[in-house]
Parts: C-alpha cells; sequence; structure tokens
C-alpha cells in the first residue's frame, strides 16, 4: 500500500507559488465553450448503502459513468479512505476518494456533471452534513479560480479537509491550491480520522 503520509513529507516546499502566478481569476465567462481539455479533480464520498450499493459501490460506478463518457478522458480513481463524519456523530463513517480526469466540459457543464453522478446514486438530502449515498464535489478545475453563485473553485473548505487532501495529495503530489503546495496544508498530512481501504 502506498505510503501517502511519507511521499507528501518527501514533497513537502516550505516556498508558497505567488497566487497570482496560478490562477487567473473567472467569472461568467469561464462556462465558455471550446476549451482546451483541463485537469479536473473531483472528490467523492457517502456513508449510506441504498438498493444500488453500498457507499464504495456508489463511488466505483460514479467512476465508471465517468470512464463512459466521450468528454472525459484519464480517468485516475485515489485509494478509497474511511473517515470520521464531519457533522452529526450519530452516523455510520464515509468512505471518501477523489478522482482525477481531463475534460473539455466548463466548470458549470462539469458540475452538472457531478450533480447527475449523485442523482444515479439515489441522493436524498436528510440533513445538513448528514448521511448520503453519494456526494460529488468539483475540488478543482485546472488552476481555475472560479466564483459564481452556484460554483466556488477551488472548493470551499477544501484546505481543512483531510479526507480531501490526503486523497488529492496521493494522485497529485505536487499539486498547488490557492497558491501553496499541497503538501503545505497541514489537513494533508492530518491522518486523524482517516483511514486508508484500498
Ligand atoms: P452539497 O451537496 O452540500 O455539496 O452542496 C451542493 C451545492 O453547492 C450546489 O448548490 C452547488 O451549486 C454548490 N457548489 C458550489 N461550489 C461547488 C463545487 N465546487 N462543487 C460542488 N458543488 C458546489
Amino acid at each position: 500500500m502506498t505510503n501517502v503520509r511519507d511521499k507528501l513529507l518527501a514533497t513537502a516546499s516550505k516556498t508558497a507559488v505567488p497566487e497570482s502566478t496560478n490562477y487567473s481569476v473567472h467569472s461568467r465567462d469561464s462556462d465558455d465553450q471550446n476549451q482546451q481539455p483541463q485537469r479536473c479533480y473531483l472528490g467523492l464520498g457517502g456513508n449510506l448503502t441504498n438498493e444500488l450499493g453500498t457507499p464504495s459501490e456508489h463511488i466505483h460506478q460514479a467512476v465508471a459513468t465517468l470512464q463512459a463518457r466521450d468528454d472525459i478522458s484519464h480517468v485516475r480513481l485515489s485509494s478509497l479512505y474511511a473517515s470520521k463524519p464531519m457533522g452529526p456523530q450519530d452516523q455510520p463513517d464515509f468512505i471518501n476518494a477523489v478522482v482525477e480526469i481531463e475534460t473539455s466540459l466548463p466548470p458549470l457543464a462539469l458540475l452538472a456533471v457531478c450533480q447527475q453522478l449523485e442523482q444515479d446514486a439515489q441522493r436524498v438530502r436528510l440533513r445538513r452534513w448528514g448521511e448520503r449515498s453519494l456526494d460529488v464535489d468539483l475540488l478543482l478545475y485546472g488552476d481555475q479560480q472560479i466564483s459564481l453563485p452556484t460554483l466556488t473553485v477551488p472548493h470551499a473548505g477544501i484546505r481543512e479537509r483531510n479526507f480531501v487532501l490526503v486523497p488529492l495529495a496521493e494522485l497529485n503530489p505536487s499539486l498547488v491550491i490557492h497558491g501553496s503546495a499541497i503538501a503545505d496544508y497541514a489537513a494533508s498530512q492530518d491522518w486523524s480520522g482517516l483511514t486508508q481501504l484500498t
């Protein structure tokens, strides 16, 4: 099993990359068509079994759906991780993973794909930060910074969530988020409540 923590420590950079050189700030124009393919990262997580499957099966089904699309390529899934719930504690542990893709879909179209994957897993919203079969977040869209009413990229909260940063770093330890190397985020090396499963 890959020791993600050791890899991260080895690649930790103390030199923050200036934000202005790493991000272009986009508004509504970011949903223009005919873009160059972008490398993007989606966060997948869930903790409910339903008639369609277990949380792990929901993740694998979502990845299969992404692989079947002709507007998405280079699909690469991280390990699966078990994590403690962020919100109410009277719910099962979550299963989390991150998937790397390349796509020329514009950001809002990719968000719609994420939301369709949630619907495919018959997601029902019971309570805030509560149980769900599958949650799919658009974590990173190339090196773009996007601020729209329905879409914030990098995903809000990405810097504090070890169940997102650890699998992200597993897939690409040289990622830069908000101008800093992923290895420099404390949560990317904080395994509290996190167990690598596969
Ligand atoms: P949740 O299902 O709790 O993750 O929240 C979904 C809502 O967050 C939707 O209304 C989205 O429009 C919004 N949202 C904003 N930014 C993102 C993002 N980067 N990825 C997924 N949903 C996002």
